[in-house]
């Protein structure tokens, strides 16, 4: 089992620009999660954690692409038609029980072996490209040698690896493993994530709320989120602002998760304690991310008898939250968890609106796709900005992400472009 190196998170106390964060937390971390087998059924959406070679060729034999007539293409007329006898049938399952003579044509049809050896038809012929009389047919000139032909290995190749370690199985992973006859998978257990809430205003909804008091939805949006990236979660509720409840909290979540997942109290005001009861706890390494919104961000560990166990603590207001999850947290997520991609995909996309921004600070900026006249696709802002308007979020498509060098955005320039349905799958 790999685990993380000392002080994995250690950084200095200037603004961390997010690329470095993300470098140093793709070197310092790898999988800290057990594997096991599962069945292919059980496997979609999990991380494979072992390279599938292939046992065999896929497919195992050459067959025809089409159905039609296998001939020898050395038995066709260049130049004008020729007029084979039909000799044979050969179709998917049922395949020629003999070799194929030269100057027959055998039935044949899609996925069906292509009948015989070497010295055995190497071309079919499409159906639609000739015509029978009695018992022959009529074979049009013009056709290249191997038309239609799809050779054995032309999927996969004995002894490649086709499916590697780290991938996300999707059903198109799934689909070619059991195209090698595999019945399972060995992937990773999935992350073991503890969550809790730091702070006094909040309350559980479905529950009064009192002067001053709110509901707590990061728990439920990060909780979700955790949900979504196949973490199993186990949800420590609110835990109020002192020292000794946050100590207690993350002390017991210790055993038995892979992560502890925060939000709140992080800042370095008197109510916030997290800081501090992970400092007393283990190391914390404070990230002062250069990014918008989403300060602060922190990344250390708890240690444990069994070792360190990493945890993550992300900003009180709501949209902040959910940015540092899906910029910082996601990715140490899907680290931990054995993935070796975790960088999502942005697009680039025409800007519809300005923007103006600090300097050395990586902005992300609410937004929602239309398509343009000319048919690219337009971000326009969405929603109101301020990094407690949970509200924004519902109907944005994603986050436009405006370089730390940019001071000033023009509308109608080129923008990167990062959709929910790259983090959020
Ligand atoms: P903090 O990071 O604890 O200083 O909180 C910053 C802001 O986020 C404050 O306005 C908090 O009330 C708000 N906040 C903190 N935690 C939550 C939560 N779990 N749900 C909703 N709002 C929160
Ligand atoms: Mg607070």
């Amino acid at each position: 089992m790999a685990q993380l190196s000392d002080d994995c998170f250690a950084f200095g106390e200037t603004l961390t620009p997010l690329d470095d964060a993300l470098r140093a937390l793709h070197e310092r971390t790898g999988p800290i999660a057990e594997m096991h087998e599962v069945p292919l059924d059980a496997a979609i959406g999990r991380i494979l954690a072992q390279d599938v070679i292939a046992p065999l060729n896929v497919p195992p034999h050459d067959n025809a692409a089409v159905d039609g007539y296998a001939i020898y293409f050395d038995d066709l007329e260049p130049r004008t038609e020729t007029r084979l006898p039909i000799s044979g049938r050969a179709a998917a399952g049922h395949p020629l029980h003999r070799p194929a003579k030269r100057g027959e044509a055998i039935r044949i049809f899609t996925g069906a072996a292509m009948p015989g050896n070497d010295d055995a038809p190497d071309t079919v012929m499409m159906q639609e490209d000739c015509r029978t009389e009695g018992e022959d047919v009529i074979i049009m000139p013009g056709i290249k040698r191997g038309a239609n032909k799809r050779f054995a290995g032309e999927d996969i190749r004995k002894g490649e690896t086709v499916l590697h370690k780290g991938m996300h199985l999707r059903p198109q992973e799934i689909g070619v493993a059991a195209s090698l006859g595999e019945t399972h998978l060995h992937v990773f257990e999935p992350l073991r994530v503890a969550v809790f809430s730091s702070g006094d205003e909040l309350r559980e909804p479905g529950t009064v709320l009192d002067a001053g008091a709110i509901f707590d939805s990061n728990r439920f949006t990060l909780v979700a989120a955790l949900k979504q990236l196949g973490c199993i979660v186990t949800d420590l509720g609110i835990i109020r602002d002192d020292i000794d409840s946050v100590k207690k909290a993350l002390g017991d979540a210790v055993t038995a998760h892979d992560l502890l997942l925060t939000s709140g109290g992080m800042s370095i005001g008197e109510e916030d304690h997290v800081k501090a009861a992970v400092e007393a706890l283990g190391s914390l390494h404070f990230w002062r991310l250069a990014i918008k919104p989403g300060r602060p961000v922190a990344l250390g560990q708890i240690d444990s008898a069994d070792g360190p166990v990493p945890f993550a603590g992300l900003p009180g207001n709501p949209v902040a939250a959910m940015v540092t999850f899906l910029v910082v947290a996601r990715p140490l997520i899907l680290r931990l968890s054995g993935a070796r991609d975790v960088a999502p995909i942005s697009y680039r996309v025409r800007a519809g609106f300005k923007h103006r921004k600090k300097i050395s600070r990586r902005e992300f900026v609410r937004a929602k796709i239309r398509t343009g006249n000319d048919g690219t696709l337009v971000a326009e802002k969405h929603g109101r900005g301020g990094a407690g308007v949970l509200s924004s979020l519902v109907g944005a498509d994603g986050l436009v992400a405006l370089p730390e060098d940019m001071t000033f955005l023009e509308a109608g320039s080129m923008v990167d472009f990062l959709p929910f349905t790259e983090v959020m799958p």
